[in-house]
């Protein structure tokens, strides 16, 4: 069966139904294909199924991109107040949990529901199940799927990224940008947990589940959040920041005791040895890593012996404020929450996502390159460029 409409939307997430209301609101027959059995199964899973759905304190700053312009125009035009206005609208409870990051108070499937009000009452059509295989362009775009055939004289590609292929996620926006002669920024996981090599493996890995607060830095950026010691390697929202920002064979420098000196009674006392240095520290770090990380770092760990000098102190706290891992790698795609890079923004206009190559091409959200930070701000892209390709297209 071949079906007709304005605008084919491919892919029901966050970005495509946005796109598909601010469409429909607008008059325009919107089509939204979706591959999956149902829409925005992302955002069910999403903020430990409450949905961190947009951040208050969103800037241009919180997002990784090629070109670091190319977001604002859409950030400004659809702000964070714009979605708190739809949610409030359809009475959904939320909460502030920290930092700025708004939460549903219950589910995150009171924001699928949400969009797909909104998507029935601007007359936009779901499919389900329409996994889409080829795409041409003729005088429009023509889009196969398994049965059926539609035909759009604009397209916005809405497909998201590589992060968690148990979920479905392919390749297939980044293809058909490829396709029709757009440039793609390197793919790569972000906001995911990182890996030790195998000697820190063996030294931290027995202390999974202990976390603390810490500075990690890595490629002239720092984030002050928490850090998790896993059965691989480090987690915890520091390191999920820090980790878009990491590239391999580089070092991520850790504060662990941010802002504080830590052995200054150990430097201004008589006792400068291992138990003065144990009970210091285990008043900053919990206690089972700061017994662990002294072992392997205090001068005692050098074998020098008993009393420390008053250098060999001062080194141990430049020490505890710069504790260097070079992490093996990352934990992939299958752990990480978005794929940073995509397509090229030198390819769309900031206004609009439409392609300048194609006329009547849209690329939005995850699929494009760029990668908000942790908090809330990969829904608010997905929401703003959602909403730019919609109000144009
Ligand atoms: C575990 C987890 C938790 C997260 N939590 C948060 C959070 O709390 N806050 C936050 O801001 N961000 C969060 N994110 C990131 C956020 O989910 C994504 O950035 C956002 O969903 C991207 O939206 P999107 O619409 O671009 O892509 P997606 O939501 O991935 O939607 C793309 C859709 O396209 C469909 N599709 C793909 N190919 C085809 C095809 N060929 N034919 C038809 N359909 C197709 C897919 O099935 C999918 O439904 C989380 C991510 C993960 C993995």
């Amino acid at each position: 069966m071949i079906h007709k409409f304005d605008v084919v939307v491919l892919g029901a997430g966050a970005a495509g139904l946005m796109c598909a209301i601010e469409a429909g609101k607008r008059g325009r027959r919107v089509a939204v294909l979706e591959r999956a059995e149902r829409a925005g199964k992302k955002i069910l899973i999403s903020g430990g199924g409450r949905c961190n759905f947009t951040n208050i304190y969103c800037q241009p700053e919180n997002f990784l991109c090629t070109n670091p312009h190319f977001a604002k125009s859409a950030l400004a035009r659809y702000t964070p107040a714009d979605f708190i206005a739809l949610v409030d609208k359809h009475r959904i409870p939320y909460h502030e949990k920290t930092l700025g990051q708004l939460f549903c108070d219950r589910s995150a499937n009171e924001i699928t529901h949400l969009l797909e009000a909104e998507c029935r009452a601007a007359g936009v059509k779901i499919f389900l199940n329409a996994g889409v295989r080829e795409v041409k362009r003729t005088d429009e775009f023509l889009l196969r799927c398994d049965r059926d055939e539609f035909r759009a004289p604009a397209l916005v590609v809405a497909t998201g990224g590589l992060s968690i292929p148990k979920m479905g996620a392919t390749s297939f926006g980044y293809d058909l940008a490829r396709q029709f002669g757009l440039k793609i920024q390197k793919t790569r996981p972000a906001l995911v947990p990182l890996l030790f090599g195998a000697a820190e493996r063996g030294q931290y890995c027995d202390l999974a589940g202990v976390s603390a607060e810490v500075v990690a830095g890595s490629g002239g950026h720092h984030f002050r959040e928490s850090m998790l010691i896993t059965h691989r390697g480090l987690s915890g929202p520091a390191i999920l920041q820090i980790s878009s920002y990491w590239d391999k064979g580089k070092p991520v420098r850790i504060d662990l005791a941010p802002e504080r000196d830590v052995s200054a009674a150990l430097r201004n006392g008589e006792a400068r040895n291992m138990a003065a240095a144990r009970a210091a520290f285990q008043g900053v770090l919990p206690k089972r890593f700061a017994t662990r990380w002294l072992e392997l770092h205090a001068p005692a760990a050098k074998g020098i012996k008993d009393i420390w000098s008053r250098q060999e102190s001062e080194e141990l706290e430049r020490r505890v404020h710069e504790w260097v891992v070079v992490p093996a790698d990352t934990e992939g795609y299958d752990k990480a929450e978005v794929t940073a890079g995509g397509v090229d923004t030198d390819e769309l206009s900031s206004k609009t996502m439409e392609a300048s190559k194609l006329r009547g091409l849209f690329f939005i959200g995850e699929v494009v390159d760029v990668t908000g930070h942790l908090g809330g701000f990969n829904f608010q892209w997905a929401w703003a460029s959602g909403a730019a390709a919609g109000r144009s297209v």
